[in-house]
């Protein structure tokens, strides 16, 4: 099947649509702030009012221009069912619009009050082993509860009824990150609504289902609708197709909230844009936001460090360049980050001198037009007085506050590069259904970390200041990047393969890593050989899979540096028209291929059947750009980022000092920050950065 449809591709011409096939709001204006955004989450209720005074004249000091308000004020501003109380919120919104501060009003449905569920236990979450989750932290409901859709609905209404033409808001901030904390509940409310949602996906075939499903097997299979339940815990491994119909069913569920919250609000503000903050993070996997992105008219993400991660500067270039993709391109706003520890890892690290600095502009280097933290006073008491802010406890007299303020100062010199875009020749697929499939029960190998492996080929490219831009597989023109990396993609459909095989044989270069198109959008698997949906295109043909031990490394020998190594998987690949690059030098697969390149159509197909250690994948991407025509930005040192955002008049050159050692780089045009002229060189301090505004 696969083969026929790859070879009815064969035109090299044909349209490819948008991610989701469905218009973007087009209703909403753009953000009124005048240059950059700043600012935080401001939860001045938790303070008595003579230090919202204060509030206001440090916010001036600091140069903030937007908080986000109102997130978790569902018990202030409805102390009880259908009583309301917006005095204060009142009082609050007069304060921002007098010191010119505008608001990003939040509805408050992601922390519903005691008293909803005194008065809804049923609205309560259920785990996937059968425990309730009890109220007194945050998110904890049911998705699928029909008495917290009409709560949040209404409480959502009033609000935007009362401030649909308040001066000081701005935008809508729809709930607080989606999926959180409750992305999947497993009661029975949720199970009738995974039913409907089946009924719907599968056009009320149940016969269609069990096919998917495979169900034969294992005696699983339905005789009715009512039969079938989310995947609660089992004694063994579950159906791998229901758990993915689960995750993606998951994800809708939470969408189908937003999209209805979004709906009550537009009717009372048509044209105030809304957003919702995601978690494009290393540590959440919830959301398939590229269904999401389509329904927001301002895309904006919380991103935050992990403190185990030795090289965090990665995990945001590479979270701020999905962002900006699921925005189609577009600048998008960066809701919250930490100016210092957060409060929920197991050690929660501080930031060091000049990291903070250097996080926000990294943002702003991918596209960011706002640059947030949570929040901006921190708490004295509650679930995260731990955690850092703008304003820290120990006041202004401290550092962190010093560099807030400074950072104001400098996010306002970068005025102009507001709606400036990020040219990339290099795309690379991200799709989170391949994501979660990869990482179900039951697999060949369970060190596999899709996450990982997206990001050490990211790593390569980010290292030269090779920038890119993520795609789903069929969701961009096969013409339109030179060059595709697919990393992993365990599953693909039909049309994502063919998308996929049309960027080489129309003269394009793909490369893709081991273990992808093993499985179909159902997970069945592809046969007649791996990797099924690209053998063709490959070249190749894979007929037994060896993943390796965590402790099993092979050498490697061809066209590879010295001493170049593979680990954790490896395939028994044959030759169908590919070159071997690289081959195994030992082991059960020695002198068998573990990199290829195959000249297919008019351009060039890569398979790298294992996973070769960093400098090996590195020295081999480096190559396949350099092949597929695709330059490094010249002259940058090791240790500096560097990263362009184009405007209508002039290109904004991005250079971040990770090594601490400072660096001069050659450059013509005039630096941002500094207000000094370029000629020749620009410097970039010690452990800082320089943006340089470059004329076309
Ligand atoms: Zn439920």
């Amino acid at each position: 099947m696969t083969q026929q449809v790859l070879a009815d591709a064969a035109a090299c011409t044909d349209a490819v649509g948008s991610a989701t096939g469905k218009p973007r709001p087009d209703t909403a204006g753009p953000l009124q702030v005048p240059g950059l955004a700043y600012g935080g989450d401001y939860n001045p209720e938790q303070w008595p009012e003579e230090v919202w005074a204060e509030d206001m004249r440090l916010m001036r000091e600091a140069g903030v221009t937007m908080v986000s308000i109102g997130i978790f004020s569902w018990a202030f501003l409805e102390p009880a069912e259908g009583r309301y109380e917006f005095a204060g919120l009142d009082r609050i919104l007069g304060l921002l619009e007098q010191n010119g501060i505008v608001a990003d009003l939040a509805t408050p449905t992601a922390a519903p009050p005691a008293w909803f569920f005194r008065s809804y236990p049923d609205a309560l979450p259920v785990d996937r082993d059968g425990r309730t989750l009890w109220p007194g932290s945050r998110q904890t409901f049911c998705p699928s509860n029909p008495a917290y859709r009409r709560a949040a609905l209404r409480i959502a209404g009033v609000l935007a009824e009362r401030y649909a033409d308040h001066p000081a808001v701005a935008m809508w901030h729809v709930h607080n990150e989606y999926g959180c904390h409750n992305a999947a509940c497993y009661c029975d409310t949720s199970a009738a609504a995974f039913r409907t949602w089946l009924r719907r996906s599968y056009d009320d075939d149940l016969a269609g289902l069990n096919h998917a499903w495979g169900t034969t097997f294992w005696s699983q299979r339905y005789q009715s609708w009512e039969e079938i339940l989310p995947p609660r815990v089992t004694g063994a491994d579950p159906n791998p197709t229901h758990r993915l119909d689960w995750r993606r069913f998951c994800s809708d569920e939470l969408l189908s909230l937003f999209i209805d919250e979004r709906a009550v609000l537009r009717q009372a503000a048509p044209h105030r844009p809304a957003t919702t903050n995601f978690m494009v993070m290393q540590n959440f996997d919830a959301l398939d936001y590229w269904r999401w992105a389509p329904h927001l008219d301002i895309v904006s993400n919380d991103h935050y460090l992990i403190s185990t991660d030795p090289e965090p500067q990665i995990d945001i270039a590479m979270s701020g360049d999905l962002v900006r993709s699921l925005a189609g391109g577009r600048p998008w706003l960066l809701m919250e980050h930490s100016t210092g520890a957060v409060n929920w890892q197991h050690v929660n690290r501080a930031k060091r001198p000049g990291e903070m600095y250097r996080n926000a502009l990294a943002h702003v280097a991918r596209g960011a037009d706002g640059i947030a933290f949570f929040q901006w006073r921190a708490a004295k008491a509650g679930a995260e007085q731990w955690h850092s802010a703008m304003l820290p406890h120990a006041g202004t007299d401290s550092s962190v506050w010093q560099d807030v303020v400074r950072l104001g100062a400098d996010l306002k010199a970068l005025a102009e590069v507001k709606s400036s875009v990020n040219p990339a020749q290099v795309a690379i697929v991200w799709d989170w259904p391949a994501r979660w499939a990869l990482e179900l029960p039951s697999q060949p190998s369970g060190a596999i970390r899709y996450q990982t492996l997206v990001r050490d080929w990211y790593a390569a490219l980010w290292e030269v200041g090779i920038a890119v831009d993520f795609v789903r597989p069929d969701s961009f023109p096969h013409d339109r990047y030179p060059l595709v990396l697919v990393p992993s993609l365990y599953l693909v459909d039909d049309a994502g393969a063919a998308n996929l095989a049309k960027v080489a044989e129309c003269g394009g270069t793909l490369a893709v890593g081991f273990h992808s198109g093993a499985v179909d959008e159902n997970c069945h698997v592809r046969l007649d050989g791996y990797p099924g949906a690209f053998r063709r295109v490959l070249g190749i043909r894979t007929d037994e899979l060896f993943p390796l031990l965590p402790d099993e490394i092979h050498e490697l020998a061809g066209e590879v540096p010295p001493g170049a190594t593979a680990r954790l998987w490896s395939e028994r690949v044959r030759l169908d028209g590919a070159e071997a690059v690289a081959s195994y030098a030992g082991g059960p697969l020695a002198g068998g291929p573990a990199v290829t390149r195959h000249a297919y159509g008019t351009g060039t197909a890569w398979y790298v059947a294992t996973c070769p250690d960093r400098t090996t994948l590195a020295d081999l991407l480096h190559r396949i750009c350099q092949e597929a025509g695709v330059r490094p930005e010249p002259g940058i040192p090791g240790g500096v980022e560097v990263a362009r955002r184009r405007g209508a008049d002039a290109d904004y050159l991005f250079l971040i000092d990770h090594a601490g050692l400072g660096a001069d780089v050659a450059a013509e045009g005039v630096e941002l920050l500094t207000g000094k002229e370029v000629n020749g060189l620009v410097s970039v301090p010690a452990g800082g950065v320089a943006v340089v505004r470059v004329p076309h």
